[in-house]
């Protein structure tokens, strides 16, 4: 379909752009220029877009969301409780003076304002109705209103009309009757752009208009309107249209305007409309335009998703996760696909930090999170639920360190992966205050009392023949110290001594090494001792080896710091810790994030 596109629009069998455009122009409400009060014909031209979007692109952005401007209640979607209460006021005949519609932009506050014009004007088909909810849409007054050149339907935008001549004009003419409707109405939209002083003069007829004036207010910052002015409206809150009910909306559009469109694709412009009808249609029509020049015709999902941009954040969140799994490999190959795209090493861990602030948002919130696809909520909601507060804090501060760093590096993508890195091994670490918690719960509970109650210091595990002798420790020492390394860690790691006596050695080798250590043994003790040895292998019982005596010995030593409650407690709420000796701890097993 192509009333988007205007150079395709000739081939159409349905209105052309310019056809739509000139009806859209003439019914486009809030143009800056209200129409004047005398009969001049609407012409095209005359009305200049209010937004300032480029020109070659106003045409086809604007089009769905003037053609599906709803010309009756019913098509006014997701403001049933407002339609309701004003159908009450219409059949029981308690109209207030002024009516106010506020609400986030594209909700319909200027389309129901002109619904209300031709509700309260409507006069029927056979030009005998009265006021209703359900204005018939072919009498004289609604069809000159629906185009915007009803005479006594009076339209300014205060956003340029600010000023109190403005607003004295209007005042002027209130004291007027109606030339042809029943009511006089002025639609004022952005009214809290008018001055103190346009208010002031305002409130006088406010406070006493003529029975057959109207007044409906437009605004989306109702905050800013005097309070004064706020006590003499009935005030109606449109509300943000919920997505799926846009999404519902758009598939009509598209069925009425004969395109095809993929489900989720529509969802996700209904997600990336947040609320608003208008804002949602002006995708489609991009979406639709991308589509036709695709070739295919056919509004698709992954080509929305490009068209918004959110390719790039679904990146973002798997890097998120392969950050938070310790999946290091991932993280890197995903840190270079997003390089590789163009994505600089500072906009990426910006990118995180501003994922980390919305997760701790939405577990803050404890609701759904604000994104604009069904995917990215599902998505921060589930990392609200899976971390902790705590967890998400380290992580915040983590990359905030890691975003200075790698803005001042000289080379920030390697900056950018040391700095994940560093991220992904920290956030594997149980977190200190978890940690601290559980172990003393643990411990309170008497978890570990039970295995530890026999005895303080418990039998070591394995089981430890004879230690070696003094004598062959102090032997293998003075090696050492005489700088024969290698011969000293042979003796200590393969000599298990059956025998020592002066200048003899009697010896088991610890392990299968088939060359023989007796010579450099030999040749070493003889430079230490100035004697010679007798070095013989042996059968019989033999002490441990010096390396396996002091390998026994740590394992005793580990047996009985694990046989203390607190650290079972420890291994019972994290099986997979590991008990770091002091001496290693102290050489690289600081905690990363300090
Ligand atoms: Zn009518």
């Amino acid at each position: 379909m192509n009333d988007s596109d205007p150079e395709l629009a000739e081939d159409d069998s349905g209105p052309t752009a310019a056809e739509l455009e000139a009806a859209g122009q003439s019914a486009l409400f809030g143009d800056p220029a209200p129409p004047p009060p005398a009969a001049a014909p609407a012409t095209p031209d005359s009305a200049p877009a209010s937004k300032p979007a480029p020109a070659s692109a106003s045409q086809p952005y604007r089009v769905l969301a003037r053609k599906y401007r709803p010309q009756t209640f019913s098509e006014l979607i997701g403001q049933e409780a407002m339609v309701r209460t004003l159908a009450n006021a219409i059949a029981r005949d308690r109209l207030a003076h002024a009516f106010l519609m506020t609400g986030v932009r594209g909700v319909g506050k200027t389309s129901t304002a002109r619904l209300i014009a031709k509700a309260l004007n409507c006069i029927g088909p056979d030009g005998q109705g009265g006021p209703t909810i359900d204005p018939c849409g072919v009498c004289e007054a609604c069809t000159s209103i629906a185009e915007g050149r009803h005479i006594d339907v009076i339209e300014m935008d205060a956003a340029s009309n600010t000023g109190v001549d403005d607003v004295r004009e209007i005042i002027e003419q209130v004291r007027y009757a109606a030339v042809s409707a029943r009511y006089k109405i002025y639609i004022i939209d952005e009214v809290h752009m008018l001055s103190r002083n346009a208010f002031n003069a305002l409130l006088k007829t406010l406070e006493e208009p003529p029975a057959h004036v109207k007044f409906l207010f437009a605004t989306t910052e109702v905050d800013k309107l005097p309070v004064t002015v706020l006590s003499r409206t009935q005030r109606f809150d449109l509300r943000r249209i919920p997505a799926p009910l846009l999404a519902e909306h758009f598939a009509n559009v598209c069925r009425l305007e004969g395109v095809e469109a993929e489900g989720e694709a529509l969802s996700i412009i209904a997600n990336a409309a947040e609320g608003s009808v208008r804002d949602g249609l002006s995708i489609l029509d991009q979406a639709i335009a991308h589509a036709d020049l695709d070739g295919e015709g056919k509004v698709a999902a992954a080509r929305v998703r490009d068209m918004l941009g959110l390719a790039d954040k679904s990146a973002q969140r798997r890097l998120l996760g392969h950050l938070l799994s310790g999946d290091a490999k991932a993280l890197l190959a995903a840190v270079d696909e997003q390089y590789a795209l163009g994505v600089e090493p500072l906009a990426l861990i910006r990118a995180l930090m501003d994922l980390t602030h919305r997760i701790t948002l939405a577990q803050v919130a404890g609701d759904a999170p604000e994104a604009p696809t069904e995917e990215e909520r599902a998505a921060l909601g589930d990392f609200a639920k899976r971390l902790g507060a705590a967890e998400l804090h380290r992580l915040w501060q983590l990359l905030l360190k890691g975003h200075d760093e790698v803005r001042t590096a000289p080379d920030p993508l390697v900056s950018l992966q040391m700095a994940l890195l560093r991220i992904l091994h920290a956030a594997q670490m149980p977190d200190p205050g978890k940690l601290a918690r559980r172990i003393e719960q643990l411990a309170a509970s008497g978890f570990a009392a039970a295995p530890a109650g026999e005895g303080a210091a418990p039998a070591p595990t394995a089981p430890v023949a004879a230690a070696p002798s003094q004598d062959w420790a102090a032997l293998v020492e003075q090696v050492d110290a005489s700088g024969q390394l290698r011969v000293a860690q042979m003796m200590r790691d393969r000599v298990r001594v059956i025998e020592l006596g002066p200048e003899r050695l009697v010896y088991q080798q610890a392990d299968n090494f088939p060359d023989d250590p007796a010579p450099d043994i030999r040749e070493a003790l003889f430079k230490v001792t100035g004697k010679r040895w007798l070095i013989e292998r042996g059968a019989g019982e033999a002490q441990p080896s010096l390396r396996e005596a002091a390998e026994a010995a740590a394992a005793a030593e580990e047996a009985r710091i694990r046989a203390d409650p607190l650290v079972m407690a420890a291994f019972e709420a994290f099986p997979d810790a590991e008990l770091i000796p002091p001496a290693k701890a102290a050489a690289g097993g600081s905690p990363p994030w300090n």
